[in-house]
């Protein structure tokens, strides 16, 4: 098999030459680095289907070559892609949602498109937990006061300052809203906490839910009863602002809300007056309406927020790992097996 593969900055070469060590002693496999210079203006509807690309279409165009694989990370493949090689059959897409690869184009072609959504699960996870202890210990707001030297001013170790006292994880319930991958991650690491789990998610089997040792609820029971609640769907028009004014409304004045979704899911309006109010303690936020934040954008100016840059799925690990992911269900593509990540399922025959 040719097997063409597109490196950049998020997945770059020396993480596709490890995972594609093995299949490389049998199979064709070429890495192109993905020209940043190269830009266009979308205009077909190919073009305007996808986004969060980095190049030009007229990159793959040029290289792809009767390749039977084409590997991403960033690259754009249109319809333009698809048709300038009539051998494609699979494209790997190594993010956790195939954003820049026009999905239905390749359906309609039987184009196979897997990628690796479990790729960011730790890393989010553990990031999750850390914003969770952020809020309840302070640890930003500790260390901005110490640098702008208010802390001296008021001495909390001595007199127990309420802005430095924290509270502590164990005994406390966590709601978790969107029980998938994320969301189960962080339960598991709750856990080790001794906290009370709560999850919220129609799409889940109470069952599964129970089974993982946390309590299946409706949105209104987790809303009254949580101390942190932590938000993991992804985005959808029904996500859109699942948060707002009557949720935060409902939520105990002693909770904090974690977002390290996706901004749109809180209204952010709404959320700065429950926090400028204090209908709720607080909220860590890896994620905001738009992005990259504005340095104007109200809530920053608050004290009871921690506000991140769209980190939590960052770490060393992660291309590595998005690269191994890939490089596994193309080995199963090779080998005849069923494919565990194919998105496009309408085209799974086995
Ligand atoms: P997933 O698809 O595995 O899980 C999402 C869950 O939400 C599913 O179980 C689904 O049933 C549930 N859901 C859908 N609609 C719902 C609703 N109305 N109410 C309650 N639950 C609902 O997704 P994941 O991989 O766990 O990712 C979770 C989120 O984390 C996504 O928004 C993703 O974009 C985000 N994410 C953020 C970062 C970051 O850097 N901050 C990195 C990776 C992923």
């Amino acid at each position: 098999m040719k097997i063409l593969i597109a490196a950049d900055n998020g997945v770059k070469r020396e993480n596709f030459e490890i995972a594609f060590k093995e299949i490389a002693k049998e199979h064709e496999v070429k890495i192109i680095e993905v020209d940043r210079n190269l830009t266009f203006t979308p205009t077909t509807n190919s073009e305007k289907n996808i986004k969060e690309y980095i190049g030009s279409p007229r990159q793959l165009v040029k290289e792809i070559d009767e390749a039977d694989i084409l590997v991403v990370n960033y690259a754009p493949v249109t319809e333009e892609v698809m048709d300038a090689d009539k051998n494609l059959k699979l494209i790997g897409v190594t993010r956790g949602g195939p954003v820049n690869v026009d999905l239905q184009a390749a359906t309609k072609r039987g184009i196979f498109v897997v990628n690796a959504p479990e790729r960011t699960v730790d890393a989010v996870a553990d990031f999750t937990i850390g914003l969770m202890i952020a809020e309840a210990r302070n640890l930003a707001r500790a260390y901005h006061m110490l640098k702008t030297g208010k802390v001296l001013k008021i001495n909390p170790r001595l007199f127990g300052d309420a802005i430095i006292q924290g509270i502590e994880l164990p005994g406390k319930t966590l709601g978790i809203i969107g029980f998938g991958r994320i969301g189960r991650a962080v339960a598991v690491r709750a856990k080790g906490f001794g906290m009370r789990i709560l999850a919220y998610d129609p799409y889940v089997k109470e069952d599964e839910i129970r089974n993982c040792g946390v309590e299946p609820v409706n949105l209104e029971t987790l809303l009254k009863e949580s101390d942190f609640i932590s938000l993991h769907v992804r985005l959808t028009k029904e996500t859109e602002h699942m948060i707002g004014e009557g949720e935060l409304k409902r939520m105990k004045k002693t909770a904090y809300l974690i977002n390290t979704s996706r901004g749109k899911v809180v209204d952010e309006k709404a959320l700065y007056k429950a926090l400028k109010e204090k209908w709720i303690a607080g909220a860590a936020l890896d994620v905001v309406e738009e992005e990259p934040i504005s340095p104007a954008n109200p809530l920053l100016k608050l004290d009871n927020v921690t506000v991140t840059p769209h980190i939590a799925g960052l770490t060393q690990e992660v291309p590595l790992k998005s690269a191994l992911i890939i490089a596994d269900e193309i080995t199963r593509y090779i080998r005849g097996e069923r494919l565990s990540r194919l998105v496009n399922k309408e085209l799974q025959k086995i």
